[in-house]
């Protein structure tokens, strides 16, 4: 779960870090308002599911309120990398001189959690670690033993901040830190973290990525989950119980069990297709099943071929069979299915569908050549 950065200062708050005050708006004059309120200069903030705001306009220092009015203005309803603003987060601004960069996250081969904190912040760190990576001071936190206050030093002094910096960032390291493991986050980003001209350390952004299987331990985080950006395929598609995930492709993919719908979106792409997305459809592949995954695709306005890869095991390939004649007779497809079926009685699932076959259902014997013939379909309709 990705959280707004407002809403990853809230975070940040409730473990004592220090945030600037500021109000959500989600208009011109809300942003106002707000600035009313908090008191001018103040930053106007687009609050969008991604970074580069400030490259891209969505962040804007406010000297008056008829700046507010005039970014406010500006920010909302603008693209920024295909998301479009729709909030705004109004706080106090801050005076900096220096931008410094930290977060946590896990480094799955080392099996620890990752610090890294450079003195070069408010750039993106991907490229300070292309051009500068000793600018880049890490520490590998082992989960059973936490981030001792002996380690926490020892990794601040490795990133040459300036050392009046040294003790609060050391402190506000520490709960940045608590933050991500009682928070059950993946990953905590400042960027900046700011040092201000009267010395202080001071959060300025906020990227939080919470670990959405440990909502159940955060009955709180109910709130995030209601403004994740959705995909309305995918909510259509949960809502049927399915397990779905869009893509941006035109070929359509069915498949019963996660690991071969996965194995189909590979080789759709080896052929040189592009899958419009993932779907498993389990173990069983009855006709309500089987129809509410084709109405799913159905609805995708990019599909042009649908591919059902289909391999019995328990599920036996008359009840495919029957299943697909069943889900043809109570959806309307529009875009032609190709269909490989195998596995446990496929010979008999077959003879089942062959007085079926015709422009809008073929067959094909393997994996592959149902891939090539689905993605020379999806070509060919493009
Ligand atoms: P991002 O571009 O999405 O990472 O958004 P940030 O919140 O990091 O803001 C981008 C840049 O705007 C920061 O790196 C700062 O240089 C600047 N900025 C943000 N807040 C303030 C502020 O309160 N005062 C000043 N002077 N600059 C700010
Ligand atoms: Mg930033």
């Amino acid at each position: 779960m990705d959280l707004f950065e407002y809403q990853g200062k809230q975070f940040f708050k409730s473990y004592d870090m220090p945030v600037s005050d500021g109000e959500v708006a989600f208009s011109v004059d809300e942003a106002v308002a707000a600035a009313q309120r908090l008191g001018t200069p103040v930053m106007v903030k687009a609050q969008v599911h991604t970074g580069g705001r400030g490259k891209a306009g969505g962040v804007k220092f406010a000297a008056t309120v008829d700046d507010v009015r005039t970014h406010a203005g500006n920010i909302l309803g603008l693209d920024i990398n295909g998301h479009i603003v729709r909030r705004l987060w109004i706080e106090q601004a801050s005076d900096i001189s220096e931008e410094y960069y930290a977060s946590f996250t896990l480094d799955r081969s080392a099996k620890k959690h990752l610090g890294m904190l450079s003195a070069e912040g408010g750039v993106e760190i991907e490229t300070v670690a292309a051009e500068n990576p000793d600018a880049i001071s890490k520490v590998l936190v082992d989960p059973a033993e936490g981030l001792t206050a002996q380690a926490a030093r020892a990794w601040v002094e490795g990133a040459n901040l300036n050392p009046v910096a040294t003790d609060q960032a050391v402190e506000i390291l520490q709960k940045l830190y608590t933050a991500y493991t009682e928070g059950d986050a993946d990953l905590v980003e400042i960027n900046p973290l700011i040092l201000t001209p009267d010395n202080r350390v001071h959060v300025l952004d906020a990227k939080v990525t919470l670990d959405a299987n440990a909502v159940f331990r955060h009955p709180d985080y109910a709130q995030y989950d209601e403004t994740q950006p959705r995909d309305e395929r995918e909510e259509a598609a949960h809502a049927k119980g399915l397990q779905y995930v869009g893509l941006a492709g035109s070929v359509g993919v069915i498949a019963n069990g996660a690991g071969l719908a996965m194995s189909t979106v590979d080789v759709v792409n080896q052929v040189g297709g592009r899958p419009a997305n993932f779907l498993d459809i389990g173990g069983g592949a009855n006709a309500q099943v089987m129809a509410n995954a084709l109405e799913v695709i159905n609805n995708d306005p990019d599909v042009r071929a649908i591919f059902i890869n289909i391999f019995g095991g328990i599920t036996r390939g008359e009840e495919v069979a029957n299943g697909i004649i069943g889900a043809l007779e109570a959806v309307e497809i529009e875009a032609p299915i190709v269909l490989r079926l195998d596995g446990t009685n496929a010979a008999e699932g077959r003879e089942i569908l062959a007085p079926y076959l015709n422009q809008k259902l073929m067959m094909e014997p393997t994996m592959l050549d149902a891939a090539r013939r689905a993605v020379a379909l999806a070509a060919a309709a493009s």
